[in-house]
């Protein structure tokens, strides 16, 4: 990791306004912003620690294990950082595991969920002998059966059914409708179970259940627990004793301050549906921790105007850096980095990138911005550089934890020959 400055101030965990200056854990970022440059990813240690903390203390003496989703934001300080906090690990593919070790999660800390995960996938994971591969179709169970019989060791799968429970979330982030193309339906996996007893290589240690990402009210997620919890008690029934059960992740977070569900509730909730078969939980969490622990500074690099009312503020961070505005219509805040007393303006805060859909933020009123002011978009920590791209040639920005009063750069900025690292110029790959 690259140190850069220190900045004596006054410590607020997060992000938080002091002296009318954004800083993040006491430091101011336009400081970093000046050093490092813009686009950039800032990150707060200790707020990803209390985000891990709050979810993991709510559960007090019940046996639970927090496998942090990879897939929100993989970069290799986070995961170890929440690594040495006790966390394990949800990836969703076998790079993501790859990813995973690198960060120090053992083998029997991960857990491979993914709907279409390929015969070298299943393989390495059939082999590496996961805590459990959460299996996604009849199919795939036996191709997993197939491989730990070839190995000659048996594999430790968990179920995912498709309980048919609408998350009330986003329809392209909500994954638990039987329109969508998650998991086994539950007559199906019923059927699964009945032929689990004859099948030496496959050990059936869970069920698993995943409605949908930034779900904000509890009755949803509350269900899922309920639901694997029956299920638990239907096996239990029938002679086969899980290990534990795994309710997957999506707890929503706020993205326009208003309140959303407590990680306490939360937690209380699931207890609640799951103390009855006395099973340990597993939840896989991603957004809830790292989301809020993010921002994204992008610094305006044209002003024109739109209308009578509005100008656009052209900000050199985009759909490329934080895709979820032009996915999903999502909203950010977003905030200039001094705060200032000046009569708002009107303002469509959009990227450089060649799409009339790179529209961070619509409709906003700001203070009066010019040429070269950061504005810090919030709650960038979740799906924004884990969904980053080289569209239009742009290069992946560099990624900045703030931790104990300094700065580090966990991620250079990639350059262009980086990205132009794995191509051959028109002469073509060697030949093999
Ligand atoms: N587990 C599974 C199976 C997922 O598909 C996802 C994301 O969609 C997660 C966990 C993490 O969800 P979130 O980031 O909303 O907590």
């Amino acid at each position: 990791m690259i140190s850069g400055g220190i900045v004596e101030s006054r410590f607020v965990a997060g992000f938080s306004l002091v002296d009318h200056h954004l800083q993040c854990d006491g430091v101011d970022l336009g400081a970093i912003a000046a050093v490092e440059g813009t686009p950039l990813y800032v990150y707060s240690a200790e707020l990803l620690r209390a985000r891990f903390h709050a979810l993991d203390d709510a559960f007090g003496t019940y046996p639970h294990a927090l496998h942090y989703a990879l897939k929100a934001n993989s970069n290799l300080a986070i995961g170890r950082l929440l690594h040495g906090l006790g966390s394990c690990a949800d990836a969703n593919s076998i790079w993501e595991i790859d990813v995973a070790r690198r960060m120090g999660f053992r083998p029997d800390q991960i857990v491979f969920t993914g709907v279409g995960k390929s015969p070298e996938e299943l393989e390495r994971a059939v082999t590496l002998g996961l805590k459990a591969i959460n299996v996604e179709s009849a199919g795939e169970l036996a191709r997993i059966e197939a491989l730990a019989v070839a190995h000659g060791q048996p594999a430790r799968v968990a179920v995912r059914i498709n309980p048919d429970i609408d998350a009330k979330s986003h329809p392209h982030i909500s994954t638990g409708l039987k329109i969508n193309k998650f998991g086994v339906p539950v007559d199906a996996a019923r059927e699964l179970f009945t032929t689990l007893s004859g099948r030496p290589y496959l050990k059936l240690v869970a069920v698993h259940v995943h409605i949908g990402s930034q779900v904000t009210s509890l009755e949803p997620l509350r269900g899922a627990a309920e639901f694997v919890a029956a299920i638990a008690v239907e096996l239990r029934r029938m002679g086969m004793e899980l290990e534990y059960v795994d309710v997957g992740g999506g707890l929503g977070i706020s993205y326009d301050g208003s309140p959303v569900i407590e990680p306490r509730a939360y937690v209380e909730a699931i207890v609640d549906a799951v103390r009855p078969t006395g099973l340990p939980i597993v939840i896989e969490p991603g957004r809830s921790i790292v989301g809020p622990a993010g921002v994204l500074l992008g610094r305006v690099i044209d002003l024109k105007p739109r209308n009578a009312i509005s100008d656009f503020a052209v900000l050199d961070a985009g759909m490329t850096e934080l895709m979820r505005p032009a996915l999903y219509g999502a909203f950010h805040r977003i905030e200039p980095l001094r705060a200032s007393g000046a009569e708002p303006r009107h303002y469509e805060l959009v990227g450089p990138v060649c799409e009339s859909s790179d529209v961070v933020g619509r409709d906003r009123m700001l203070p009066p911005l010019a040429i070269g002011d950061v504005v810090a978009i919030r709650d960038a920590g979740a799906y924004g550089s884990a969904m980053a791209s080289n569209y239009n040639r742009r290069p992946l920005p560099a990624e900045v934890m703030v931790d104990d009063g300094h700065w580090h750069v966990i991620r250079r900025r990639q350059s262009i020959d980086d990205m132009l690292a794995l191509e051959f110029g028109g002469k073509g790959a060697p030949v093999r």
